[in-house]
């Protein structure tokens, strides 16, 4: 699929011009949420800075919204390109063409959730180590190591370039809860679990 950004969005004016752009997150059942995306050709590109940037104030505003949320993945904006946008405390990241190369030995179990299905939490199993490479807006290739919280999230981020979600990947007996029932008998801590050896 050949879709740039621009073509999905005729009206955008260049960079510059733009004041803050907030898309609309797309809810499940959206087929843009099922597509595997393109890998992004030029990371320096004005269509990568604008996808970029409503990345990011896409997800300012839907974590004022939801008082939630590390992340937020192209598609889930409307842009089928493989770019994640990722701020955990004051530090933010612009990842283009992330890829895991690498996984640890142990897995846990996290109650995850998304802004495409906010009210859901859904517990998965994920790679308690990850080793990802993606590319910055400036074309820099960088390699990081990741454990705990940020290698599920990239996890998460980088199965929705594939088309995958949460729901998917549901692990275990009863492995649905909407958020509010789901605090009513769990503490906020225990949305990890400790990280074990991998079952094959
Ligand atoms: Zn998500």
């Amino acid at each position: 699929m050949q879709l740039g950004y621009r073509e999905l969005h005729p009206a955008a004016k260049p960079p510059n011009w733009r004041p803050m752009a907030v898309r609309r997150i797309r809810q499940l059942g959206d087929p843009m949420l099922r597509l595997r995306c393109e890998r992004v050709q030029n990371p320096k590109s004005a269509a990568t800075r604008l996808v970029a940037d409503d990345l990011r104030d896409s997800l300012a505003v839907a974590r004022k919204k939801y008082k939630m949320g590390r992340a937020l993945a192209a598609p889930q904006i409307g842009a089928p390109v493989r770019i994640v946008f990722v701020q955990m405390d004051k530090q933010r990241w612009t990842m283009i063409n992330p890829e895991i190369t690498d996984v640890g030995p142990d897995d846990f179990l996290v109650w995850d959730d998304c802004f495409s299905f906010p009210n859901l939490l859904v517990r998965v199993n994920r790679a308690y180590q990850i080793t990802v490479s993606y590319t910055d807006p400036k074309g820099k290739q960088h390699t990081m190591e990741l454990e705990g919280p940020m290698a599920e999230l990239l996890q998460h981020e980088i199965d929705h370039l594939d088309g995958i979600l949460a729901l998917d990947r549901a692990s275990g007996v009863d492995p649905f809860a909407f958020r509010s029932e789901w605090e009513k008998v769990h503490e906020a801590g225990e949305r990890h679990g400790p990280p074990k050896p991998r079952e094959v």
